[in-house]
């Protein structure tokens, strides 16, 4: 094998490499087409970004959550829609085929998806069903050895184009809660499945979603991931730690380049004389931005080995997602006041970064879900601490 695939630091330069030298060129061009081209997906494909978390046996490199986070953090340079494009084949449109499918299902769709043969997509959201996911309504009903599946899913990335779906359906009543909702694997041009085009969106142009509409769609028994009912939105809320790592990573690698951008602008346009970059309240602003993206870094790669240690993350994964999305966001208002006139333009690369940095707020579960899952968390430990000294 190219040593470059065995030697983490030799693969990670390799991808910085690809980054700088393919993907920050083509930006401009992606954000205003809408559109990733061909040959740098391909070169994705040879670059292996597609399996990044896949086991070896499938096709992937099976890196550890560190070395993902640093893969995301080199390709979020250049901005979300990228990461994207590979996320979900690594992330959500994978790990509960990992984690809870049937070898022949893992044997049939896992080297697919790892080579990036086929986009993944991971289908959960509906139009009734967002932050409270467990309230979905697509329904799937077994009839002999085939489920029909009615309903409608929206927001879903990659769906305009992806090959392979994992999709959460309810298996159980309609108020069955967690325990009626099962995850299916569903390859595109199955009778009943209808995808829309791609839906425009503010920001992170390039990464496609779209909405599934469901109508009388059969799909083999075998495609119930795992063989067993209701275990699909357990199975998804297992895989969330990952994602939102994932996303917390690739906004570390894109509040990077912001704030090397705004630098770069603060050096070399000038007023009262002198660049911006020698008056101290601009430098206060650089500061913030540099002081708060050092936190979020290392806090993404302590959450990050938390999970390779095998520890429960759930409270850092959501805090890291949290924390960076928020902070990115910041950072990315203050490229656009160190710009002025010039940041607020259509076409000015602060302009770009303000859209793509609003995104990551809302998917993965939006920001004010994070902060309920921490506090929960946070509250069981201690009412569990509380009940532990008094018994
Ligand atoms: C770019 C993008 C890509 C996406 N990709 C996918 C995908 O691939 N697959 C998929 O299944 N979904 C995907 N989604 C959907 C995403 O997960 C949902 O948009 C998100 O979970 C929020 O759901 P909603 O949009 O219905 O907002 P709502 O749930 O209606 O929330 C609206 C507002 O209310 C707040 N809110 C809701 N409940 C509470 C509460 N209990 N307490 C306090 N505040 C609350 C929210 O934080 C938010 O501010 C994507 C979304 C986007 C924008």
């Amino acid at each position: 094998m190219d040593p470059a695939y065995t030697d983490f630091n030799a693969y990670h330069t390799h991808i910085l490499k690809f980054v700088n030298e393919c993907l920050l060129p083509i930006e401009a061009e992606v954000d205003a087409t809408h559109k990733v081209p061909s040959h740098i997906i391909d070169q994705m494909r040879t670059l292996r970004l597609f399996g990044l978390s896949i086991p070896k046996k499938y096709g992937g490199l099976d890196l550890s959550m560190e070395e993902i986070s640093l893969i995301s953090m080199a390709v979020g340079r250049s901005g979300a829609a990228f990461s994207t494009k590979f996320g979900i084949n690594i992330g959500l449109g994978s790990r509960i085929l990992v984690k809870d499918g049937t070898e022949e299902q893992k044997e049939k769709y896992l080297p697919r998806i790892a080579s990036g043969e086929d986009l993944a997509a991971f289908a959960l959201t509906e139009p009734e069903a967002g932050s409270d996911a467990i309230n979905i309504k697509t329904k799937a009903v077994l009839k002999g050895d085939t489920y029909i599946i009615n309903g409608s899913k929206r927001y879903i990335t990659n769906a305009p184009t992806a090959g392979i779906f994992t999709v959460i359906a309810r298996t159980g009543a309609e108020n069955s809660g967690a325990a009626g909702a099962s995850a299916f694997v569903i390859e595109r041009g199955t009778r009943g499945m209808i995808l829309s085009e791609p839906v425009l969106k503010m920001g992170e142009h390039g990464s496609d979603i779209g909405s599934i509409e469901f109508c009388d769609c059969s799909v083999s028994a075998a495609g119930l991931i795992g063989g067993v009912e209701g275990r699909g939105f357990k199975g998804a809320m297992n895989t969330m730690d990952f994602g939102r790592l994932f996303v917390g990573a690739s906004a570390v690698g894109i509040a990077e380049r912001v704030i090397e951008e705004t630098v770069k602008y603060a050096l070399s346009r000038k007023q009262f004389g002198q660049p911006l970059a020698d008056f101290e309240l601009i430098q206060g602003m650089l500061a913030d931005s540099k002081t708060e993206w050092l936190a979020c870094r290392a806090l993404v790669l302590e959450a990050s080995r938390a999970v390779d240690k095998g520890e429960k993350a759930v409270v850092p994964a959501a805090a890291a997602k949290y924390f960076v999305t928020e902070t990115l966001a910041r950072i990315a208002d203050r490229a656009v006041q160190i710009a002025g006139g010039y940041g607020f333009m259509h076409g000015s690369p602060m302009e770009r970064y303000y859209r793509d940095a609003r995104g990551c707020r809302i998917y993965e579960g939006t920001n004010q879900i994070m902060q309920l899952v921490i506090a929960r968390e946070l509250i069981k430990e201690m009412k569990k601490a509380a009940d532990a000294s008094c018994s």
